[in-house]
C-alpha cells in the first residue's frame, strides 16, 4: 500500500548518528566533563524490546519486534518519533533517542529525548496489517508511554493516520481520552495548526536570523533547495511567498534551474501533473549533484543524508547551508565548509521546528484549548530565534562552528537538569 511519509526529513539518517557521535568526543573534552557526567550521558535511561503477534490477512499470526528507548528525561517527559523500518536496530534507535534529547535541549523545550519503532517494511503490509502492527506495538509499550512519561510522534514511514491508531489504542486501554499521549495528529483530532509545515518554517526563521549576522540582503540572495518532499516543497513555497528568489529545486528524479528565479507555485502544479519538477517551462534541467554546486548564496539540503561530502564540498559556492534534512553533510564536508567560512546551520537547530510544534500540540491537548495559526507561528518564531542566538553566541569570533555550539549548549542543559535533581 502507498505510505505518505509525513516526516520525510528522517528517511535516511544513519550518518546523523555517526556525525553526532564523532563530534561528541571533541565536545566532551572541550566541556571538561567528569567521569560521572560521561557515564550518565553514555547510557540511555530506559530501553524496551517488545515482541508481539499480529494476525496477518492470511489468517496466520506473525511475530514482530519493536523498540522504544527513553534516553534522557531530566528536562521533562521523553519525546520522539516512531519509525517503521525493515533495518531498524536497537542501537540505531538508541543513537536517535540521544539526538532527540539534544534537539529538544537546543531549542529549550521541556522534553527529554526518545525514539522507537518496529522492524517492518510498511510497503509490504496491507492497510489492515499496518493498523494491526501499530496497535500491537502500542499495546506492548502502553505502560511505558504517557503524556508525562514519553510522547511518541511521526518519523520515518509513519504519519497522521498512524498517530490516530496510536491514540485510539492507548485510549481504549486506559478507558479515557488522552490526546496528549501522542503528537502529529490531524487537526480534527487534537493536532496543532501549522504542524505540517513547521519543520520548514522553523528553519526559515533561523535562516533569516543568520542572514542578519552575515549582512545578507533578502532581495539580493538566490536560494537552491534540494528535495521536494514535505519539508523541501514547503520550504521553497514559503521562501517564494516571502519574496525570496528560489533559483533551483530538485526531487529524486533531478532538478531545475532558472537564474532569475522559479515560480514555485507553478512548479508545484507542474509536479502534481507530471510527477516531477523536471521539464518545467522556462527552466533548465540539472542533476541533483549540479544543484548542490550551483551558483547560489544559500543552499538548503532537504532530502537525504550524506549529500554534501568530500567529493563535492570544495565546489559548493553557497555562503550558507541550512540543514533541513537530517545529516545531509558528512564530517569531511563539515570540515571543508568550516575552512571555507561557509556558515552551516546544523540539523539539530535547523529542523527542530517539527518537535517545537509537537510541544505546542501537547500543551493544547493538556489545556483542551486550541490556538489560532498566528499564535502557533508567533511562538515558533520566538523559540527558533532564541535558540539560534543562544547557539550563535557560543561561537568564537573567528571560528563559528554552530554544530559544535549547539551540542555543547544541549549537553550543558541536560547536565544542569541532572545536577539540580541530584543525579550528579
Ligand atoms: N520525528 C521528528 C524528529 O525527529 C519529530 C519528533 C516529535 O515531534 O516528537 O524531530
Amino acid at each position: 500500500m502507498e505510505i505518505t511519509n509525513h516526516e520525510r526529513i528522517d528517511t535516511d539518517d544513519r550518518n546523523l548518528c555517526k556525525l553526532a557521535i564523532s563530534e561528541l568526543g571533541a565536545i566532551y573534552s572541550d566541556l571538561n566533563l567528569s567521569q560521572e557526567e560521561l557515564d550518565l550521558l553514555e547510557m540511555p535511561k530506559r530501553s524496551f524490546i517488545v515482541h508481539f503477534p499480529v494476525r496477518m490477512d492470511s489468517g496466520k499470526n506473525k511475530m514482530f519486534v519493536g523498540y522504544r528507548v527513553q534516553y534522557n528525561d531530566a528536562r521533562g517527559p521523553a519525546k520522539g518519533g516512531i519509525r517503521f523500518h525493515p533495518e531498524l536496530t536497537l542501537d540505531h534507535v538508541k543513537d536517535l533517542s540521544f539526538l532527540m534529547s539534544l534537539k529538544c535541549a537546543v531549542v529549550n523545550i521541556p522534553f527529554g529525548g526518545s525514539k522507537g519503532g518496529v522492524v517492518v517494511n510498511p510497503k509490504e503490509l496491507s492497510r489492515n496489517e499496518l493498523e494491526q502492527v501499530t496497535r500491537g506495538y502500542i499495546r506492548a509499550i502502553a505502560n511505558y508511554i504517557g503524556p508525562f512519561i514519553d510522547i511518541p510522534a511521526p518519523d520515518v514511514y509513519t504519519d497522521e493516520k498512524i498517530m490516530v491508531w496510536i491514540l485510539d489504542e492507548y485510549e481504549r486501554m486506559k478507558g479515557e481520552h488522552v490526546f496528549a499521549v501522542v503528537t502529529g495528529k490531524p487537526v480534527e483530532l487534537g493536532g496543532s495548526k501549522a504542524r505540517s509545515y513547521s519543520t520548514s518554517l522553523g528553519g526559515i526563521y533561523v535562516l533569516e536570523e543568520a542572514m542578519k549576522r552575515m549582512d545578507m540582503d533578502k532581495f539580493g540572495v538566490s536560494i537552491a533547495v534540494q528535495g521536494f518532499g514535505n519539508v523541501g516543497e514547503n520550504a521553497a513555497r514559503i521562501l517564494h511567498d516571502r519574496g525570496y528568489k528560489v533559483m533551483a529545486v530538485s526531487d529524486s528524479k533531478g532538478g531545475i534551474i532558472n537564474k532569475s528565479g522559479l515560480d514555485i507555485k507553478a512548479v508545484m502544479e507542474h509536479k502534481k501533473g507530471t510527477g516531477s519538477v523536471l521539464d518545467f517551462e522556462g527552466s533548465t534541467n540539472i542533476t541533483n549533484e549540479e544543484l548542490l554546486i550551483c551558483d547560489c548564496d544559500i543552499l538548503i539540503p532537504a532530502a537525504l543524508s550524506d549529500q554534501l561530502n568530500k567529493d563535492n564540498a570544495n565546489d559548493v559556492k553557497a555562503k550558507m547551508v541550512l540543514e533541513l534534512a537530517n545529516a545531509p553533510t558528512t564530517k569531511e564536508a563539515d570540515d571543508i565548509f568550516f575552512d571555507k567560512k561557509i556558515m552551516l546551520i546544523p540539523d539539530a537547530l535547523a529542523n527542530a521546528g517539527g518537535v517545537v510544534v509537537s510541544y505546542f500540540e501537547w500543551i493544547q491537548n493538556l489545556n483542551n484549548d486550541y490556538w489560532e495559526e498566528d499564535k502557533v507561528l508567533e511562538r515558533l518564531k520566538k523559540i527558533m530565534i532564541t535558540a539560534f542566538n543562544e547557539v550563535h553566541s557560543l561561537c568564537d569570533e573567528n571560528s563559528c562552528r554552530m554544530r559544535k555550539s549547539a551540542y555543547q549548549l544541549a549537553i550543558k542543559r541536560i547536565l544542569h537538569a541532572e545536577r539540580l535533581r541530584g543525579n550528579l
